[in-house]
């Protein structure tokens, strides 16, 4: 069609109204409504992290403190005691999520599955002092999304 014919009927903007409209009717969404919808997350996603128990509440760590010397960002702070009983047992354990890289060498290191990066990623804070997780705080979060750590174990275990 010549060029002053298509100018004349418009014709690039019924094709961008055409295609407009063909995205609309016909091609699914690509974005999602968050956080009211939720796109999928990998089992190996790396997110807050969490300390974890067995199932008889003990927990996992022994205090081997290989999480805390494998750590690049050095965010990692151990103290251990024995127990009464003998075992090893952390009195300390803190990690300061404003240096961490999220590298996921502490879970590599683990030998006890102890230290984990969860799913969560919405742990999003007002002020630094928040991201300075405390013993207690990491096995609450292990408490918390233990269920979905194990699944996420469980999936990615072959590939490990
Ligand atoms: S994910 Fe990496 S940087 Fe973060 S605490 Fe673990 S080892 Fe350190
Ligand atoms: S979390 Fe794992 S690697 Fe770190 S001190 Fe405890 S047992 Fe050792």
């Amino acid at each position: 069609m010549p060029r002053f014919l298509q100018n004349l009927f418009l014709v690039e903007i019924v094709r961008g109204f055409a295609l407009t409209l063909h995205y609309m009717l016909f091609v699914p969404r690509a974005t999602i409504n968050y956080p009211y919808e939720k796109g999928p997350l990998s089992p190996r996603f790396r997110g807050e992290h969490a300390l974890r128990r067995y199932p008889n509440g003990e927990e996992r760590c022994i205090a081997c403190k290989l999480c805390e010397a494998v750590c690049p960002a050095q965010a990692i702070t151990i103290e251990a005691a024995p127990r009464p009983d003998g075992s090893r047992r952390t009195t300390r354990y803190d990690i300061d999520m404003t240096k961490c890289i999220y590298c996921g060498l502490c879970e590599e290191a683990c030998p006890v599955d102890a230290i984990v990066e969860g799913p969560n990623f919405e742990y999003g804070t007002e002020t630094r002092t928040e991201l300075f997780y405390t013993k207690d705080k990491l096995l609450e979060n292990g408490d918390k999304w233990e269920a979905q750590i194990a699944m996420n174990l469980a999936q990615k275990a072959p590939y490990s």
